[in-house]
């Protein structure tokens, strides 16, 4: 079977305060992190440009220290977010601080993310039996998708497509279809556990459902997360049928094991793959299994 790539998702918009103290905020921090997961197995990096106080950080200039300081540091794989409530930002905006960041080699990423439709991510409290807001949207209009597709391509980068639900692997074969996108696709399986309802349950069953609509005669390598919950109940599943695990302290503070820091967590999936019998793929090797140029 194939290696398993590993990604580290080390930040997205988790706070400190929800429940583990070792979330990187920083440049330095998520490049200290960046060098440690990939030591402890992760070929791909995945973050969050954040302020100092944890908020969130959109300024092309903070996404590109990091980048570089990453790149300086380690070989790993680097895919930076969209940054994901957009609301009403067009697309090129949307893409802009990773286009200007492809045109140098020391501060390039590798793959810029493509959720392949939209989605209301209002958060839900079950306890309080409400919503936390009530207007925001995740969306990514088809137009929307079909700018990204060329730009990304054009800018020597991975697409990294990510599905919510089936529809969402739906747009994945008509992209692929309409020759916007190139084999092997890699689609992450962004299972929502908990406060986002927008996706498939982090079970067994939301997963298979899935497994179950990948469009035949593709390549396709699929990963997966689980937002909001802890992924580790599925990794069993994901490295015996030949998925790919994306995992950290942006998803879960993961309190059952202590608040283990992002590497740690890296290192547990990394320890869980090798008993099953699934080699860890390098960043290098990553970029074969992904045919990356
Ligand atoms: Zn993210």
């Amino acid at each position: 079977m194939r290696k398993l790539i590993i990604e580290a998702r080390v930040n997205e918009y988790m706070m400190r305060e929800q429940g583990n103290p070792h979330v990187p905020y920083s440049p330095d921090e998520i490049a200290r992190d960046a060098v440690a997961c990939r030591e402890a197995g992760a070929a791909i990096l995945h973050f969050h440009a954040r302020k100092p106080d944890g908020s969130p950080e959109h300024a092309i200039e903070s996404y590109a220290e990091t980048v570089g300081l990453i790149r300086a540091a380690s070989d790993i794989l680097v895919h930076p977010t969209l940054g994901y409530v957009t609301l009403d930002q067009p697309a090129e905006r949307r893409l802009d601080h990773v286009l200007d960041m492809a045109k140098d080699a020391s501060k390039a990423p590798h793959f810029a993310p493509m959720d392949m439709g939209s989605v209301n991510v209002d958060r839900y409290n079950a306890q309080a039996r409400r919503f936390e807001t009530s207007d925001l949207i995740y969306k990514n209009s088809t137009g929307t998708l079909t700018y990204f597709a060329r730009h990304i391509r054009a800018a020597g980068l991975k697409p990294y497509l990510v599905s919510w639900t089936i529809g969402f692997t739906r747009y994945v074969e008509a992209f692929l279809d309409m020759g916007l996108l190139d084999e092997p696709a890699y689609l992450c399986f962004c299972l929502t556990d908990n406060t986002f309802l927008g996706g498939h349950p982090g079970t067994l069953k939301g997963l298979q459902a899935h497994l179950d609509f990948l469009p035949e005669g593709r390549q396709i390598e699929w990963t997966v997360v689980n937002f909001g919950g802890n992924l580790f109940s599925l990794a069993g599943a994901i490295i015996a049928q030949g998925g790919h695990i994306s995992i950290g302290l942006g998803d879960y503070a993961y309190p059952e094991l202590g608040q283990p820091t992002n590497p740690q967590i890296i290192r547990r999936i990394a320890e869980m793959a090798r008993e099953l019998g699934r080699e860890i793929a390098t960043p290098e090797e990553a970029r074969a299994i992904l045919r990356m140029n």
